[in-house]
């Protein structure tokens, strides 16, 4: 259960945190390390923190044990018995241990030897997966480790008190791997490291004196071996800042990388294309458009890449900031793509392109659209006006990235919900082009300023708040079935009462028969809708034959036909098993008034613009993602008229389930969602599997909580780069962020 020998002994002392753990602790105590967390180097192991401290007088609720659940408790033996079995040969020691707060039974099969340790009165760490017989806890064959000071001479003795004070590391563990016996391996490694490396520290310095933080070392045996609580705390502090620190370097070096490729500036030309457009433009841009619009100018003049992500709510305006940005590319003779995550979005967009471009600037830009399921005749004619330079706006979803589309001249891509949009993506994006084109990115998902800096951390961020003036709001409702389950016919009834007032309303389900889920639309990161948007909480993937059915377009729309009050109401479905010929003429009749209400799944989640939509229904609306229904709630208020959401939910009240649908009927301010959202995640996450850490998660930091010392590291490390760009002087730090950019760049990267 110790570590194992050393390969070689004389290395002993020897090591640093590059060393392999084969090396440090053996082969056989490597590979555990490895098997259950992927570790292979010293660091890696140093890195593997507490996830708590026990005290020995700090009493655990024995009496409160969660079955199954392999648990690590302190306590003291208080009564040992051994009995023979009746049915078969052999001996069982039966072993009582409590905490003050109840008792548990430790059994040991044929190992009666173990009654001359565990005595009555000795104390020590029980670790185990708590197993039940006959209605009571038990935990067979633990392992355990006695305290050799657990009975000190006398209780008036100094050490008694500093053996009762100092904590006990609580790791994350696993079956295979204790609690004791990571904090053995960890203490041979905090032993045999050497006093200081070589690199130096990670943090400068000057930052740790200015900001009160320890040097890495130290930190590393506080938070291993504290001897009070005090030094564990100051040592927490000191490696969450450590790892915001080197995330944001990572990150700020990543960003100055991209700037390092050139490529050509664009300029709006006077009397161009730009301010023809700007002038027929019907409405007055608002003063977040201006603002945002100046900046992008300003990226697209400089020869370098533009990297920026434009955040706004739906119906904020986005669309008509990323024109102008692609007017003022094609006055300086260049194209833009613009990549939709949906064929039907993608179609939109080009209608909508069209529309705001008017005839004559059509004519002139000739916008296309490029889809792999264009008829092969017009994709070929499509493929032509890119290649040659005749379309500048060429409008597609992101098969456009694929090898056979070129380009005559790519200045810029526009990439519509970046959410499902990873960092590999937009890397494809970059190496597109002759030169490395402008990217410019718009997302309808606030995202909280850490999470942006986190994940994000490598692009540019604007943000468009204000809303064009005349929207007129929407008033959202849950409909609580769990509690009400009359109210379903209710729901039906008041959509119904839209159409009769000339309205027209969406129903949005999370499948699209019985059991099949949405997925044909879900982008390029593959996976159910409800993941798609980066939301965890939509089940709609995880079909669960145990589970209540999912609500579907086809049952649905079963279910309102047959209503009389739907006598007289034009019903059409919209799903991503349709062909885009079938989606493409469906949402035209809708936007045409032909139809009054679409039956749909995620399909119409982004972008979808109908005025006149005034209502929208979400079935099982606790299927999806509080990012999500947000976005799919941005379909209806758009037009003059006051939107009207009702999110029917079985879920239980208080569930967590639950908790996300009441959030998003709750407010209608994204950025208040995003937040909410991201401690709902965090809330499951700390229930959820997350504890047995891994090499390529984050350790201490928690963007939700942590927004203060991510935005304080991300501005020491600007000073650092600003000051050092290639860390030459800064050799602590480089190591590190080399050590966490060679686990794997993207999965450090995108991990929220
Ligand atoms: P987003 O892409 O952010 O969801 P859009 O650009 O599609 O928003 O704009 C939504 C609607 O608002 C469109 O019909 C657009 O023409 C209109 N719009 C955009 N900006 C303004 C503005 N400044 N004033 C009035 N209407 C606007
Ligand atoms: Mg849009």
């Amino acid at each position: 259960m110790t570590a194992d020998a050393p390969d070689d002994p004389a290395a002993v002392g020897r090591y640093t945190l590059d060393s392999r753990l084969t090396g440090a602790l053996g082969g056989r105590t490597a590979q555990a390390l490895e098997r259950a967390f992927g570790y292979r180097t010293v660091g890696d192991l140093l890195a593997h923190y507490p996830r708590r401290y026990a005290l020995r007088g700090e009493l655990t609720a024995l009496a409160s044990l969660p079955l199954d659940e392999n648990v690590t408790i302190v306590a003291e033996v208080i009564e040992v018995r051994e009995r023979t079995m009746k049915s078969r040969r052999g001996s069982i020691l039966e072993v009582k241990i409590s905490d003050g707060t109840g008792i548990l039974t430790l059994t040991f099969f044929n190992q009666a030897w173990r009654s001359r340790e565990l005595v009555p009165g000795a104390r020590g760490i029980f670790a185990g997966k708590v197993g039940d017989y006959r209605g009571a806890r038990q935990l067979a064959h633990p392992d355990y480790e006695l305290f050799d000071d657990a009975t000190p001479s006398s209780p008036t003795d100094p050490s008694v008190k500093r053996w009762a004070e100092a904590p006990i590391p609580i790791y994350p563990a696993t079956g295979a791997l204790a609690s004791w016996q990571l904090a053995k391996a960890i203490a041979l490694l905090l032993d045999g490291l050497e006093t200081a490396d070589a690199a130096g520290d990670p943090i400068p310095e000057a930052v740790r004196a200015s900001h009160g933080l320890l040097a890495q070392r130290r930190a590393l045996e506080q938070v291993h071996r504290p001897e009070v609580e005090s030094q564990w705390k100051a040592a927490r502090r000191t490696l969450r800042f450590s790892e915001a620190l080197v995330l944001q370097t990572a990150l700020l070096q990543r960003r100055a990388e991209l700037r390092t490729h050139a490529t050509t500036a664009r300029h709006p030309s006077p009397g161009g294309l730009l301010e023809r457009f700007d002038a027929s433009l019907p409405f007055e841009l608002t003063g977040d458009q201006v603002e945002v619009g100046q900046a992008i100018a300003d990226d697209l003049g400089e020869p370098v890449p533009m990297n920026r992500l434009v955040q706004g709510e739906v119906g904020s305006g986005k669309t008509v900031v990323a024109l102008r940005a692609m007017l003022a590319v094609a006055d300086s003779g260049g194209q833009a793509a613009l990549l939709a995550p949906t064929e039907v979005l993608a179609a939109q967009h080009l209608r909508s392109i069209a529309r705001m471009l008017g005839p004559d600037l059509s004519a002139a830009l000739v916008p296309t659209l490029l889809t792999g399921q264009l008829p092969a005749a017009e994709r070929r004619k499509a493929l032509l006006r890119a290649a040659a330079g005749q379309s500048r706006i060429v409008v597609g979803t992101h098969a456009l990235i694929g090898d056979t589309v070129s380009f005559a001249d790519l200045g810029l891509i526009v990439v519509d919900e970046q959410h499902r949009f990873g960092v590999e993506q937009r890397e494809a994006l970059r190496l597109k082009g002759r030169q490395p084109p402008h990217v410019l990115v718009l997302t309808a998902t606030p995202i909280p300023r850490t999470v942006a800096m986190t994940v994000f951390g490598d692009l540019d961020i604007s943000t468009i708040r204000e809303l064009p003036a005349g929207r007129a709001g929407i008033e959202s409702h849950v409909v609580p079935l769990a509690e009400r389950p009359g109210w379903r016919s209710r729901v039906w009834e008041r959509l119904a009462e839209e159409v009769a007032a000339g309205r027209q309303g969406f129903v949005v389900c999370p499948a699209i028969e019985a059991r099949v889920v949405e997925e044909a639309d879900a982008g390029p990161e593959g996976g159910a809708p409800a993941e798609a948007g980066g939301d965890r909480g939509g089940a709609a993937g995880s079909a669960d034959p145990a589970s209540r059915p999912v609500a579907s377009v086809a049952s649905v729309l079963a279910e309102v036909t047959a209503l009389p009050a739907f006598s007289d109401i034009r019903v059409a479905p919209l799903h991503g098993r349709m062909s885009s010929d079938e989606k493409d003429a469906t949402m035209r009749a809708f936007a045409a008034g032909e139809i009054d209400v679409l039956v749909a799944t995620t399909v119409i989640e982004v972008g979808v613009d109908v005025p006149n939509a005034s209502a929208m229904v979400v079935v099982d609306a606790d299927r999806f993602g509080v990012s999500q229904l947000h976005q799919l709630r941005g379909r209806v208020g758009r037009g003059g008229l006051p939107g009207l959401c009702l999110l029917v939910t079985a879920a239980e009240p208080g569930s967590l389930a639950r908790q996300r649908v009441d959030a998003v009927a709750a407010t209608l301010d994204g950025f208040e969602l995003a937040r909410v959202d991201l401690e709902l995640r965090q809330e499951g996450d700390v229930l959820g599997a997350t504890q047995s850490g891994g090499r390529s998660s984050l350790k201490l930091l928690r963007v939700a909580r942590d927004g203060d010392v991510i935005a304080d590291a991300r501005a020491v490390a600007a000073g650092v780069l600003d000051d050092d760009p290639s860390l030459q002087r800064h050799p602590g730090l480089a190591a590190e962020v080399r050590r966490r950019l060679d686990d794997d760049a993207t999965g450090f990267l995108s991990k929220g």
